[in-house]
C-alpha cells in the first residue's frame, strides 16, 4: 500500500521523467500554451502532432532557393525538389517495416486510398465485396462505399463488428468471417490500430487468411504510423497507407505515405491511374513517350509533390531516425501504461478503459468512456482545464500521451484533472 501512495505522487512522476532516455526530445517541440502561459496538456497526437522546432528551417530553406533559383531549384535547391521524395524513402520505410522499394510518400491518405484500391480493389459477379470493421474511420467508409458503387456494385461492404457488449474485435471472429466469407471478398480493408478503440490486428495472421481465400488486404495505418511497430514487408498486406501528419509531426493536411508489397512492385498489368511522376523517371521529360511505370511503390505516383509539405515531413523524419522506433515504442509502453494504471484507480464502474489491456494489441492511445457520469461533460471541463484530448461520440475521450513530447508529468497532471472531475 504504501507503494501505492508513492505513485500516486507527483514526485513519483518527476522521477520517472528525470529516468526517460527521451526526456530531451520534448525541447525539440512547439508544446502549444494556456492563457496563464503554462503548457497545455497534449494528448492529441494522435489527430494532430505538434511542431519540430526544426521544420520552420527546413521550409524556409525551400523558400529561400525557390527565390533564388525559380524553376532551377528542381535541380539546384539545396535539396533538389526533382528527387525530393526519394531523401524521404528510406527512413519512411523503417518506420513501417518496407523495403525502400515497397515506400512512397505521396497525396493524402484518403486519395491514396482510392488510388490504391483502383489497383487492388477488382471486383468480379462472384467476388465483389470490401471487408472492414464496423467503426472504422468515416472516410474509409465512404472510400469503401463509393468505391463498390464506382464498379457498379450494391451492398457490397462487409462489417466486422465486435460482440454484442463488447467494443473490441476478437481475432477468432475475424477469422470466422474471412473463413466464411471469403470467396466473396475482393479486398479486406483494416484500420490499424483502429481509430476509435486503439485496437491493434495482427496484420500478418489477416494477411495469410485473406491470400489463403483469394483476398487483397489493405491496411490503413493512419494511427499506426510512427505509434506502433510494423513489419508490412513480412506482413505481407498488399497495400498500405497513412497520413504523416498524426504520430508523424508533419503538420496539417502534409503529404501521406503509401505501401504497395515488393511483389507487386513489376506487376506493371495491374491496372493504375497514372501520372507523369510515376512515369520512368530517365525519360519522363522526354514528354513523347507512352506512359511506362517505375518498379514499385513510385510507379503509382501522378503529379509532382508540393515540396513546402515534403520539407516538414524531411524534418521530422530527421527526428524519427535519431531517435528510432525501438526506442520511441519502449517509452511509449511505460507513458500508456503509467496513464492506465492512474485512470484504472479511479474505479471500473467509474470509467471504462475501452483500449486493450495487451500492449501488443495497441499503441500509445487509450480509449476511455466515463460510466459514472456524462462523458461528454466531463470531457469539456478537462478541456477547460488545460487538456487537449479529444472526443468521439457518442461516449469516448481519446487520450494519447505520444512518447516524442509527452512527459509522465503529463500524465499525472491530465489523471488528477480527470480524478477531480469525476468525483466533483
Ligand atoms: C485521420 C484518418 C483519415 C484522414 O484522411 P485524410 O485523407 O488524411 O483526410 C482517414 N482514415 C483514418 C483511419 C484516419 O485515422
Amino acid at each position: 500500500m504504501i507503494k501505492n501512495n508513492i505513485k500516486d505522487r507527483l514526485a513519483y512522476a518527476k522521477e520517472l521523467d528525470e529516468q526517460d532516455e527521451l526526456r530531451a526530445y520534448r525541447n525539440q517541440f512547439y508544446i502549444p500554451k494556456q492563457k496563464n502561459g503554462a503548457p497545455h496538456i497534449y494528448l492529441c497526437g494522435n489527430s494532430l502532432g505538434l511542431q519540430p522546432k526544426i521544420t520552420n528551417d527546413y521550409i524556409q530553406q525551400e523558400l529561400k532557393d525557390w527565390q533564388n533559383y525559380g524553376v532551377d531549384g528542381h535541380e539546384k535547391a539545396k535539396t533538389p525538389w526533382l528527387p525530393y521524395h526519394e531523401y524521404l524513402t528510406d527512413r519512411m520505410a523503417k518506420i513501417v517495416g518496407a523495403k525502400p522499394i515497397e515506400v512512397v510518400v505521396m497525396n493524402t491518405l484518403s486519395v491514396n486510398l482510392h488510388l490504391l484500391m483502383a489497383s487492388f480493389y477488382r471486383p468480379t459477379k462472384k467476388r465483389y465485396k470490401i471487408l472492414i470493421e464496423s467503426d472504422a474511420f468515416p472516410s474509409d467508409r465512404y472510400a469503401v462505399e463509393s468505391q463498390v458503387k464506382f464498379h457498379g456494385y450494391k451492398n457490397g461492404v462487409l462489417e466486422l463488428s465486435p460482440r454484442k457488449g463488447e467494443d473490441l474485435l476478437r481475432a477468432e471472429d475475424i477469422e470466422t468471417m474471412i473463413e466464411k466469407h471469403g470467396d466473396e471478398i475482393a479486398l479486406i480493408l483494416i484500420g490499424c490500430p483502429n481509430y476509435y478503440t486503439g485496437q491493434v490486428f495482427n496484420l500478418k495472421r489477416i494477411a495469410a487468411l485473406g491470400h489463403a481465400k483469394g483476398c487483397m488486404v489493405g491496411i490503413d495505418l493512419a494511427h499506426g504510423a510512427g505509434n506502433i511497430k510494423l513489419e508490412l514487408h513480412d506482413a505481407q498486406v498488399d497495400f498500405a497507407a497513412w497520413c504523416t501528419y498524426k504520430y508523424l509531426n508533419s503538420g496539417p493536411g502534409s503529404v501521406g505515405g503509401c505501401f504497395i508489397h515488393e511483389r507487386h512492385s513489376k506487376a506493371f498489368d495491374i491496372p493504375r491511374f497514372a501520372g507523369w511522376w510515376g512515369h520512368n523517371k530517365e525519360t519522363r521529360f522526354g514528354m513523347r513517350d507512352p506512359f511506362n511505370p517505375i518498379a514499385g511503390a513510385e510507379g503509382w505516383q501522378l503529379s509532382n509533390p508540393p515540396i513546402l509539405s515534403l520539407a516538414a515531413i524531411n524534418a521530422s523524419l530527421s527526428i524519427f531516425e535519431d531517435v528510432g522506433m525501438e526506442a520511441l515504442i519502449k517509452k511509449s509502453k511505460k507513458l500508456t501504461g503509467y496513464l492506465e494504471e492512474l485512470v484504472t484507480k479511479l474505479g471500473q464502474d467509474v470509467i471504462e478503459i475501452v483500449t486493450p489491456k495487451n500492449t501488443e494489441e495497441r499503441g500509445c492511445q487509450l480509449s476511455l468512456r466515463i460510466k459514472s457520469k456524462d462523458g461528454k461533460s466531463v470531457f469539456d471541463a478537462i478541456t477547460r482545464q488545460g487538456v487537449v484530448a479529444d472526443w468521439r461520440s457518442p461516449d469516448v475521450i481519446r487520450v494519447a500521451p505520444t512518447p516524442l513530447y509527452n512527459t509522465f508529468e503529463d500524465v499525472y497532471h491530465f489523471a488528477q484533472i480527470l480524478k477531480k472531475e469525476i468525483e466533483n
